[in-house]
């Protein structure tokens, strides 16, 4: 297993991150344990703003809350001087209980309900994505009704396909997302808003897909936008102070994985800005990203015990922890590969090949195929890498299991930032009517 950030093999042999040994955390906090690395979260954060600061461009860098919102995610964020985007009232509703400030909060989402816009309003955030016309009436009819003026991007698709996993590309002409540039109604929709009263259009927001390896995509993209943005200067006279070009940078999850430095995609992006916004546009525009996964998912490692394991003779083994799919449906939502070693025997030579099942009643509950691993005991340890972005996230209570902890852990210290879910927290919603009410026959 590659050690990302502060990672490493302690003298124990144990795996060790933010200076805190993984057979301690798995004593103090149980398993299945999600372990954030903050050093490595915030160096990621320092990397987009000084890439930026570099720039000499005016930007905001902001953190795709989707990938992992949680109150202390919030807390980092902002204090690393990053905006946030959200993309439902329960994000919304996460950042504003962080304290977050609500002028650098984006809102995002392709069916934003009309609670969820006036909830947004009323907060004073900073800019609302908009991504189609029934929305941006919507939006105009509350803001007028509150007598108050909103900032909004819209979101428009390029025709730009990102190389990567067709369920994760956004970019392309035929997507739910946003208006499109090339059959016309980005231009119409420019059109609306800037003839709307209460809408107040900074510019336009484009996102071409996820865990994107190459710069080439995002130069596509900002050349298309750049290109728009003439046209509609000249045939509108209308002209945009923000262009955000969205997130989708990759990280290193296997072997196979080869992304580029956080400083180089910045780097392509504001190149691509100054070649093709720098003529005939009065003035370069502000750059906004949104990475969400470049900036926590290197940074998470979730902790297993193994369980059972079903050897089957010239087939494979099959080994077992005590989470799955509720934790990580990564794998079986998008075939996504994943490292992993045994968290307490990090010097053991590799001995055996194993597939590392789940705990769910499902064949596809499957975490990683053919694992090389020293002779797997029960009892052992697992720590499965780079889970840090759309796994807690993404977490179900599927089997009734019950969501793990989260831990972030730095120099030595570890600290609870969500407590794993009780057995009340399962039934919590639940509600029995009267007529079939019965005593709990357990306490
Ligand atoms: C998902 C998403 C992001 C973040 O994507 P990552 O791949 O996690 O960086 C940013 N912007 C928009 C609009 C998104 O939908």
């Amino acid at each position: 297993m590659y050690l990302h950030g502060t990672s490493k093999i302690n003298s124990s042999g144990h795996l060790e991150i933010g200076g805190c040994d993984t057979v301690d955390l798995k004593q103090t906090y149980g398993t299945p344990l999600y372990i954030m690395d903050e050093a490595l979260i915030r160096q990621r954060c320092r990397e987009y703003m000084d890439a930026f600061r570099a720039s000499g461009l005016p930007f905001q860098v902001a953190y795709a809350s989707k990938a992992f919102c949680v109150k202390a995610m919030c807390r980092l964020v902002d204090d690393e001087g990053l905006s946030l985007d959200v993309v439902s009232e329960g994000e919304l509703y996460t950042a504003l209980q962080a304290g977050f400030p609500a002028d650098r909060i984006h809102f995002h989402g392709n069916n934003k309900t009309p609670e969820e816009l006036e909830m947004a309003i009323s907060a004073q955030i900073g800019c609302f994505v908009v991504d189609n016309f029934i929305e941006m009436q919507m939006l105009q009819a509350l803001a007028e009704e509150k007598n108050v003026s909103v900032n909004i991007l819209l979101r428009v698709t390029p025709g730009v396909e990102a190389h990567t996993h067709e369920y994760i590309s956004t970019g392309q002409t035929d997507s739910k997302f946003g208006f499109d540039i090339g059959n016309g109604s980005a231009f119409e929709a420019v059109k609306q808003a800037s003839g709307s009263r209460n809408l107040k259009l900074l510019g336009l927001h484009s996102h071409i897909g996820s865990q994107i390896f190459e710069v080439d995509g995002f130069q596509l993209a900002v050349s298309r936008v750049a290109e728009f943005s003439l046209e509609v200067k000249r045939e509108l006279n209308v002209t945009f102070k923000v262009i955000n070009l969205g997130g989708g940078f990759g990280i290193r999850y296997t072997e196979g994985d080869t992304p580029l430095a956080v400083a180089e995609y910045v780097k392509a992006i504001t190149d691509a800005v100054k070649k093709f916004f720098a003529e005939d546009y009065p003035q370069l525009p502000e750059i906004w990203v949104e990475p969400g996964r470049s900036i926590v998912g290197d940074a998470g490692t979730t902790l297993y015990t193994v369980g059972t394991s079903k050897d089957i003779p010239g087939v494979r083994k099959y080994v077992a922890v005590d989470g799955g799919m509720t934790d990580n449906p990564r794998p079986a939502l998008y075939e996504s590969k994943y490292e992993a070693m045994l968290a307490n025997r990090g010097l053991d030579r590799a001995e055996e090949t194993v597939s590392i099942a789940g705990k769910c009643c499902e064949s596809g509950d499957m975490l990683i195929w053919d694992l090389e691993l020293p002779k797997v005991n029960s009892g052992d340890l697992l720590a499965v890498s780079c889970t840090g972005a759309y796994n807690y996230s993404m977490a179900s209570n599927y089997n009734r299991i019950r969501r793990p902890a989260v831990v972030f852990v730095q120099n030595g210290h570890s600290d609870l930032v969500v407590r794993r879910e009780s057995f009340e927290d399962i039934t919590a919603c639940d509600l029995v009517p009267e007529r079939i009410a019965k005593q709990p026959s357990f306490k």
